[in-house]
């Protein structure tokens, strides 16, 4: 089931793939005193370029961390080389906000220069899997190229709850909410920049991924994050955001599940791209990237009856 699973999260992203063209990848932004980050990536970022996901930099007097590493060893290279441009400070610590390729991939090459992984406890047994998807990269819409030199790194030391990661005058917070996006999905939270990393619990200007999603919950995380003291809340992918922002996730993954669950109703997987576009008419207008390939997949992963497994 998790198999089949990850392979409508490489359907979904393949669609995402086809649909759009190369971006411009700009460097790290400032984002706070000690925090840095690749943020607001355009939608048109290919799956070379990691689909556009968001990553962070948190810097210390001791060490920096990471939040996430992008899709493949040559993005996560990308990423040091802008890293380098801003602190000589040792990556001690990789924390991964979940496992998706997106987020997780680059792993490799910080822990060839001696960085641990973090993650939650449900991170390891999906990396684990998704390591036996690497010799399929044209699943995800990658390429061979794009994956030169890619293995996949589990994290080393994993958590349930939450856990803290001292810097030297910088502490990290980790926080695990319950299931959201994914069912190891967790916060990233610097008290003392008062920045606080969502991974794809949050996703701004950009249509979810829920495919996976435990949307009762999702719902409730969004509510309660709306009391973070965070003023500036970096999603997965998109700009940075405000609690608002939280707010129309809410309301919009609300709108898209009673839309979808009223339209894919006694309907089979053939149906999913005229639902999809109905959808996409009837969704309220919150700017976000409409991919309708992405909407579809939604409704194939959750709402509509899956197709028969060929024996
Ligand atoms: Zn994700």
């Amino acid at each position: 089931m998790k198999f089949k699973v990850f392979k409508c999260v490489a359907v979904l992203y393949l669609a995402v793939c086809s649909s759009v063209l190369a971006g411009e990848q700009p460097g790290l932004q400032r984002i706070s005193d000690h925090v840095y980050g690749y943020v607001d990536i355009k939608n048109a970022s290919p799956a070379g370029n990691s689909f556009g996901a968001n990553t962070g930099l948190i810097v210390g007097r001791d060490a920096a961390l990471v939040v996430d590493t992008l899709v493949s060893a040559k993005e996560a290279d990308r990423f040091l080389a802008d890293i380098r441009k801003v602190t000589d400070k040792p990556v001690k610590y990789v924390v991964n906000t979940h496992y998706h390729l997106d987020h997780a991939w680059g792993n490799c090459q910080f822990v060839k220069l001696g960085a641990v992984v973090i993650a939650h406890a449900n991170t390891r047994p999906h990396i684990a899997e998704a390591a036996k998807t690497l010799a399929n990269p044209e699943v995800f819409g990658l390429t061979t190229k794009d994956l030169e030199g890619t293995t996949v790194q589990a994290p080393t030391i994993t958590f349930t709850d939450s856990m803290t990661v001292d810097l030297g005058d910088v502490t990290v917070e980790l926080r695990y909410p319950g299931p959201t996006h994914t069912n190891d999905s967790i916060t990233v939270y610097v008290p003392k920049d008062n920045v606080i990393f969502l991974g794809d619990i949050l996703f701004s200007r950009y249509h979810p991924f829920l495919g996976e999603g435990d949307l009762d919950n999702w719902q409730k995380v969004l509510v309660e994050l709306q009391g973070t003291p965070a003023a500036k809340i970096v999603p997965g992918h998109g700009p940075v955001a405000g609690k608002s922002d939280l707010e129309a996730m809410k309301t919009y993954m609300r709108e898209f599940d009673t839309l979808a669950r009223s339209l894919c109703s006694g309907k089979s997987a053939q149906d999913a791209p005229a639902i999809a576009q109905e959808i996409i008419r009837r969704l309220p207008d919150q700017q976000r990237s409409e991919l309708p390939k992405l909407v579809e997949f939604n409704l194939r992963a959750k709402y509509l009856p899956q197709p028969e497994a060929k024996k």
